[in-house]
């Protein structure tokens, strides 16, 4: 990327773009060389759409350099981001197909510019809906989410499984882990999440996560077990 003139080094403090969703070009061409440690590292963001199909969301166009702009490739603590780890990652791996939640789908357009610039190939997207708890965060280790409950593996399955707008059947409820994922993988239906942008997996009949220890006025909010469309 170096060679082909496409990264340059960047000084902008973090203050210095505060409120700025797309990088503004300030050291685009001030010329810091991009390998003073001391700087960060961006890539131009071409002046093209980047176009692909999601399995789930279908055609997707997004303009790379007035949605997402010249982005960072290496941090200034010299640490690679995560955008290019990722690329390099799912090349070195030989990943043909990525499934992951639709909170990562914005990144999905600065991967494929990565790839392209990189001559990596491209992996087919596919990305899923994500489980929100009652206040409509994402469940997550990142939001400190209550682990998932342990005491009746098969019945958490089954959960995740309606949740995921499968439908196993009733007499499945009390079955072994392996004989429910069987199932799953037998009559998987992708299909049915392809309406779907979000989940709320808490405050119905049934909760997916374990009780905390310290209760919280969230584990009061009662939202149906209902998809957000
Ligand atoms: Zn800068």
């Amino acid at each position: 990327m170096r060679h082909q003139g496409l990264v340059y080094g960047c000084r902008c403090s973090r203050r210095l773009l505060t409120g700025s969703v797309v990088y503004p070009g300030y050291c685009r061409d001030r010329g810091p060389s991009e390998q003073n440690p001391a700087h960060a590292v961006r890539i131009r963001a071409a002046d093209t759409v980047i176009h692909f199909t999601d399995r789930l969301r279908g055609a997707i166009a997004h303009d790379l350099a007035r949605q997402t702009g010249d982005f960072i490739v290496r941090r200034r603590d010299g640490v690679f981001a995560y955008h290019l780890a990722t690329v390099v990652d799912d090349a070195a791996a030989g990943i043909s197909e990525v499934l992951r939640g639709a909170d990562l789908l914005d990144s999905t357009p600065r991967q494929i510019y990565l790839q392209r610039s990189l001559n990596l190939p491209t992996p087919a997207y596919c990305h899923t809906p994500i489980l929100l708890d009652a206040d409509g965060e994402k469940l997550s280790k990142q939001t400190l989410a209550a682990p998932v409950r342990d005491e009746n593996p098969g019945a958490t399955l089954c959960l995740l499984l309606r949740l995921l707008r499968q439908e196993p059947p009733a007499d499945l409820h009390g079955a072994e882990p392996a004989e429910i994922l069987g199932w799953a993988v037998n009559h998987w239906n992708i299909t049915a999440l392809s309406q779907v942008t979000a989940i709320a997996a808490e405050g119905g009949r049934e909760s997916l996560s374990a009780p905390r220890n310290t209760p919280t006025s969230r584990r009061h909010a009662a939202s149906a077990l209902t998809a957000k469309r």
